[in-house]
């Protein structure tokens, strides 16, 4: 399959037109920003993309004209005067191809719009729809799955980098600073979101701020992060650091024992949800078999959230791990397996992995060791 980014765009929108005729409509209204993104190339914000029969029309405003041409070559465009809003041309982009029936996407555009656009267009008729190219999304191409590896690399080199500069003296903050700065000297754009770095009893937190906690004083040093591609693509990992070493010389008691169970525990969950991973598999399946691993250990009560999420464009997308999900897996999908258990007044262990089903089964595209013995600080 060729990797040239306008073949695959055009090839996404003609997989989205095709639904119209199920739909009963002439048109669908994209403004959810990573779907839009997807479906033209386009990497900019706060425009809407109409997709009909005959003619796809991008609607902008003038900060992305000269990004438009780069980016989505070809591609019919409409851009704002300033004097206009970006609903008044999206209106007249309904009427140039004179839609009357329109889906648009009830879980991004906001009620004011939706009154605003209907308003506008009085002899349009509007359907909510949900979820049609957030699905379409589910399944990644081969440029997707490409630019999601290089994301990988860019946040496990920094990772790997990271471990060597690690003092006992640095805090959450300065932990998740560096991170960062070594995830850009790697070539990501940014953090694909921002770096949980938790010490000891603060990563009984899921979602831990990084704060001016020393990490010296702790035996224990979670850290989940992740990269954005220049393309926009993201990975997702977490793992925790055995900082004894550091606990011992600040004078810490106790012993290792505690956190060897847990991690344990932890690290069965996610292998047992691994190898149920295959296409056909229901998502809440594979989430089952890491809760009721965890469950079975004694250690139910402290997981308390899904086992994973999608990765793409954006951090957190469909497919969903959870119990409920019964999206039903295919190859291609990439996602995360982030089983933890927290223990309030102790800490938290998570691991993360970036995950893509075969045609067979599955395979791991994060490569750092999961094992505790390979993360030790010392
Ligand atoms: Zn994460
Ligand atoms: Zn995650």
């Amino acid at each position: 399959m060729s990797l040239n980014p306008h073949i695959h765009a055009d090839a996404r929108r003609d997989r989205l037109r095709a639904r119209l005729a199920q739909d009963g409509l002439d048109a669908y209204l994209v403004s959810g920003v990573a779907n839009v993104t997807y479906l033209t190339g386009f990497k900019g914000e706060a425009s809407h993309l109409l997709v009909s029969k005959h003619r796809d029309i991008l609607v902008s405003d003038a900060r992305f004209t000269e990004q438009i041409k780069a980016e989505c070559p070809g591609l019919e465009t409409i851009i704002r005067p300033p004097t206009k809003k970006t609903l008044d041309m999206v209106a007249e982009a309904v009427r140039s191809i004179k839609a009357l029936s329109i889906g648009f996407e009830s879980q991004v555009l906001t009620v004011f719009d939706f009154e605003s656009i209907k308003e506008l267009l009085p002899e349009c008729s509007w359907l909510a729809t949900r979820d049609r190219v957030e699905s379409q999304r589910m399944v990644k191409d081969p440029l997707e799955i490409e630019a999601i590896k290089a994301a990988i690399q860019m946040a496990q080199d920094a990772f790997i980098n990271l471990n060597k500069l690690i003092l006992p003296s640095h805090t959450e903050k300065n932990v998740a600073d560096e991170l960062e700065r070594l995830m850009r000297s790697m070539g990501a754009q940014n953090a694909a979101f921002p770096i949980i770095v938790a010490a000891g009893a603060n990563a009984a937190l899921p979602h831990a701020i990084p704060s001016q906690h020393r990490i010296g004083n702790e035996n224990l040093l979670l850290v989940d992060w992740g990269a954005s591609s220049p393309s926009g693509y993201k990975s997702d990992l977490t793992r925790v650091l055995d900082t004894h070493a550091f606990g011992k010389k600040a004078g810490l008691s106790g012993s290792k024992d505690k956190l060897l169970e847990i991690y344990s525990v932890v690290l069965r969950a996610q292998k047992a949800a691994f190898e149920t991973i295959k296409p056909g598999v229901k998502a809440l399946d594979v989430d089952r078999a890491a809760r009721q691993l965890i469950s079975d250990a004694g250690f139910g009560d402290y997981f308390g959230h899904g086992l994973g999420h999608g990765i793409g464009l954006q951090i957190h997308e469909a497919p969903w791990f959870r119990p409920g999900s019964d999206t039903i897996l295919e190859p291609g999908m990439v996602f995360t397996l982030e089983p933890g258990i927290y223990l309030p007044g102790w800490g938290g262990v998570r691991i993360e992995d970036n995950i893509l089903v075969t045609s067979s089964g599955a395979q791991y595209l994060t490569g750092i060791s999961r094992e505790l013995e390979d993360n030790i600080i010392s």
